[in-house]
C-alpha cells in the first residue's frame, strides 16, 4: 500500500531528512586521508542520538542478517551497504556514506558520494554523472508520471555515458517506515510502473558502476561490491511528488558548503548549477539547521 502524506507528515519527513543532512555534512568536514571509517560511523551514530533519533540502519534486519553500524560506508568498488571498519580512507578514494534516521516516528534517509583529496578524473566524472542521474530521475518524479518515467530517466542519462547502472537495489517510498511501496527501480520504461500521485514520498538513489552492472555480495551478508572492482557510486535524496516540481526534503547545500571549505572541491553538478538548492528556494542552511534544532528542543 503507498501512504500519500499529510503536510503534517511532510514537515516531519523534513525535519527527519535535515538530520541525516547534519550527519553528511559532519562526514564533509571530517572525511580525509588516513580516517577510518569506523570512527566516522561513531561520529555518526553520536549526532543521530544527540538529536533524540535512532540510527534506522544499526540492527536492521534482512533474514538472518543484522547490519551492525549505524551508517553504510561504501569505499571505491563498494556499491551499497559497506560496513564501517578499520580500514584507512587513502587519496583517491570515493566514499558512498548513506544515512538513515528515524526521528520522532518519521525516516530520513540519503546519500552522498564524497572524494577523498583528490580524484583521478575518471571517478570525478563519475560521481558527477550519478550526482546528475539523480536529478534526472528527481525532475521525473511530478504527478502524471510513473515510476518507470524516473528509472528511465537514471538509466538513459547512464548507459549513455558508458555505466553500469546497478539492477540489484532499488529506491522506495519512505515515511513511518523506512521502506514503503513503491519501489523506485533505476531502471524502467517510459509510462510503465505505479502512477505517481501528489503527496508520495519517494527515495530516489542511482547506484552507478564506472564499470558494468554486475554486483557480487560479500560473506558478511550486505557489503555489495562491483563485479568488475572497478569504483561505484551513489546519491540518494527524499522527495515528495507534486505538481510541477518534486519537492526535495533532503538538501546536500551543507555538505557541499562543508566540502568547498575544507577541500575546496565538491563535485560540480554537469550544469554548473545548484539544481538542488534551485529545487529548495527558500532552504538557507541556517535556518534550516535552527529550525530543526527549535523542533527538536522545542
Ligand atoms: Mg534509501
Ligand atoms: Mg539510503
Amino acid at each position: 500500500m503507498i501512504h500519500i502524506k499529510t503536510d503534517h507528515d511532510v514537515t516531519m519527513l523534513r525535519r527527519s531528512a535535515g538530520l541525516v543532512g547534519e550527519v553528511l555534512a559532519e562526514m564533509a568536514r571530517r572525511i580525509a586521508p588516513g580516517v577510518r571509517t569506523i570512527d566516522l560511523d561513531h561520529v555518526g551514530e553520536e549526532i543521530i542520538r544527540d538529536a533524540g533519533a535512532r540510527p534506522a540502519f544499526k540492527g536492521y534486519r534482512v533474514g538472518t542478517e543484522v547490519f551492525p553500524a549505524s551508517l553504510c560506508i561504501s569505499v571505491n568498488e563498494v556499491v551499497v551497504h559497506g560496513i564501517p571498519s578499520n580500514r584507512p580512507l587513502e587519496e583517491g578514494d570515493v566514499v558512498s556514506v548513506d544515512c538513515g534516521v528515524e526521528l520522532n516516528g518519521y525516516f530520513g534517509d540519503f546519500a552522498y558520494t564524497f572524494p577523498v583529496g583528490e580524484l583521478s578524473v575518471e571517478n570525478e566524472a563519475l560521481l558527477r554523472a550519478t550526482k546528475q542521474a539523480l536529478y534526472e530521475g528527481i525532475n521525473r518524479a511530478v504527478v502524471g508520471s510513473r515510476v518507470g518515467d524516473i528509472g528511465h530517466a537514471v538509466q538513459q542519462y547512464c548507459e549513455a555515458r558508458g555505466y553500469g547502472v546497478v539492477l540489484d537495489l532499488v529506491g522506495h517510498g519512505i515515511g513511518r517506515s523506512l521502506h514503503e511501496e513503491p519501489q523506485v527501480p533505476n531502471v524502467g520504461r517510459r509510462g510503465h510502473g505505479k502512477r505517481l500521485k501528489e503527496g508520495m514520498s519517494i527515495c530516489i538513489e542511482p547506484m552507478i558502476n564506472r564499470g558494468n552492472a554486475q554486483v557480487t555480495v560479500d560473506a558478511d551478508g550486505w557489503t555489495v561490491r562491483s563485479a568488475d572492482g572497478l569504483p561505484s557510486a551513489h546519491y540518494e535524496h527524499t522527495v515528495v511528488v507534486r505538481r510541477g516540481r518534486a519537492e526535495v526534503l533532503s538538501s546536500y547545500e551543507a555538505i557541499e558548503a562543508a566540502l568547498a571549505g575544507v577541500h575546496g572541491q565538491a563535485i560540480p553538478d554537469s550544469s554548473g548549477n545548484d539544481r538542488d538548492s534551485a529545487a529548495a528556494p527558500d532552504d538557507g542552511i541556517t535556518n534550516r539547521i535552527t529550525r530543526f534544532k527549535e523542533a527538536i528542543l522545542g
